[in-house]
């Protein structure tokens, strides 16, 4: 069974009925089967579905009803800026000079694209302060993997061999602690000091001559700025390690902050999250790493370069040595890198400092009418940047429902759930992230939502550890779901049309 509009309907599959079909084609002669060579021919049918065009596409506009998306509703998952994507951006995506050329067309007749990437590459280097950008990485977490492996190759380059470790604050991202294991190195876990920034005693102590690099989020991922991020920068380079900003967080600190001109070496910038791309469903998307003068000589190749005459090529195989070498195909995920373009293009300098201050602003409002409710706990308190923490924990002491019971009744009042469970340092955790593109009614029936949730954990608990009650679904095994993932359908042996069993 596969789920459709507000019920539970049958798959394709099982919805296919023997000879039925879409098109009406004339039949094949009679001798057609004799005319394939016998060693070409299937043993058994192919096990596709036979229905008739509208069955095939109800079904899908049926299923594509179920998507809770931007488009249709407030977002407000924390750590992922689900902010609006204008659709000016996705007209521009799909421009057929764009999406028509073919990724080996020779650079005479790619000229437009090439010139959108090189300038792309020039806006990012102005918006993060750094010196270069590379736009090859599929997504942040490859753009994470991209700027340790040009560590490794710097810190390998000066026959500097003992340098393994890499310092990852415990509220990170679990793309950090991943990126430095498959670049082969050793996280070294960094608590976080009372105010959640790094703990500088602790750092001070982890810090060393096998440290290779440090990994910060800034504002990190419980919303706060690092207020000491010039002693920490200052300590990194005195020990001859670098220092990677994941820039996830980036739509909090547009035209306030420029990593690169802080000192940070190299850092990925999610075009996905901050530069528009509609996203959430696996991609694809783009992760573009920016560095610093040290890391210059490593980015991956081919880069695109600009001609003395102004015209623009793809670098040719083997003309940098010191490249780390390729990341992907080509030159990245193109219509991701059209969209950010668009996107910044239109906000200009001035729209982008907007960006940070109206999402600082939304996030911080949201903060103060769940702070001023009461009934959350609000662990960090203070200003925050474009997102904050709140907690279940006094709720769920006084009356058992957890933030995993608040996230599924928040789907009755018609809401996605912000990030739950995350980061993994505050104990029933919910991280908000309300973007600069709600408006203030929207922000308040959020507010509103959580706060009658919260009440009515107190006065009918039942009522919020059964939600969801309007989904098609209910709670839905999600460990099982992760760890065995059932998502094919398959033909029994015989050829017949049996659904899988399973
Ligand atoms: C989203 C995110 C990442 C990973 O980025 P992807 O583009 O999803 O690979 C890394 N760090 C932080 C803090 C993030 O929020």
């Amino acid at each position: 069974m596969t789920v459709a509009g507000s019920r539970l309907q049958p798959t394709l599959f099982e919805r296919s009925r023997p000879g039925r079909g879409g098109g009406k084609i004339p039949h094949p002669p009679p001798d057609a089967l004799d005319r394939i060579p016998a060693a070409q021919r299937r043993e058994v049918p192919a096990g596709l579905p036979e229905l008739n065009e509208p069955e095939v596409v109800r079904h899908y506009v049926n299923l594509s009803q179920l998507n809770y998306a931007i488009d249709t509703g407030f977002y407000p998952l924390g750590s992922c800026t689900m902010k609006w994507n204008p659709k000016l951006n996705e007209w521009a995506a799909r421009l057929p000079g764009f999406t028509e050329l073919h990724p080996m067309a020779p650079d005479a007749v790619a000229q437009g694209t090439l010139q959108l990437l090189w300038e792309l590459e020039q806006i990012l280097c102005e918006v993060s302060g750094m010196r270069a950008v590379t736009l090859q990485p599929a997504a942040g977490a490859h753009g994470e993997l991209t700027g340790i492996l040009m560590i490794r190759a710097y810190h390998e380059g000066r026959g500097d061999l003992g340098r393994t470790e890499v310092l990852v604050p415990d509220s990170a991202h679990g793309t950090n602690p991943a990126t430095a294991t498959m670049a082969g190195l050793r996280t070294v876990s960094l608590p976080a000091a009372p105010d959640g920034g790094v703990d500088l005693d602790a750092f001070r102590a982890a810090l060393g001559p096998q440290t290779a690099a440090i990994m910060i989020t800034n504002p990190s991922t419980l919303g706060m700025f690092e207020s000491r991020i010039g002693e920490l920068l200052d300590l990194v380079h005195g020990a001859g390690a670098l220092a990677y900003m994941d820039g996830a967080n980036l739509n909090a600190i547009l035209g306030r902050f420029k990593p690169g001109e802080a000192g940070f070496d190299v850092m990925h910038i999610n075009t996905h999250k901050t530069f528009s791309t509609p996203h959430g469903g696996g991609g694809p998307g783009a992760g573009p790493v920016g560095v610093g003068e040290k890391l210059l000589p490593f980015l991956p190749a081919p880069r695109v370069l600009r001609e003395p005459d102004g015209s623009f090529r793809i670098e040719a195989v083997g003309e940098r040595p010191s490249s780390i070498g390729r990341m992907r195909s080509f030159v990245g995920s193109t219509g991701v890198l059209v969209r950010a373009f668009a996107y910044l293009r239109t906000h200009g300098d001035s729209g982008l400092r907007e960006v940070t201050d109206d999402a600082v602003l939304a996030a911080n409002y949201l903060k103060a009418r769940l702070a001023a409710s009461g009934l959350y706990d609000i662990p960090f308190e203070g200003p925050c940047k474009h997102e904050f923490i709140a907690s279940a924990s006094s709720i769920k002491k006084r009356t058992g429902v957890r933030t995993l019971d608040i996230a599924k009744r928040l789907l009755d009042h018609g809401f996605h759930a912000p990030t739950i469970y995350f980061p993994l340092t505050v104990d029933e955790a919910m991280l908000i992230e309300p973007t600069e593109t709600e408006s203030i009614e929207t922000l308040d029936a959020f507010a509103d939502a959580l706060i009658t949730i919260a009440r009515e954990a107190e006065s009918d608990p039942d009522m919020v550890t059964s939600a969801p009650h309007t989904a098609p679904t209910k709670r839905l095994d999600e460990a099982g779901a992760a760890r065995n993932p059932n998502l094919r359908w398959r033909a029994a042996a015989t050829g017949s049309w049996t659904p899988c069993p399973d």
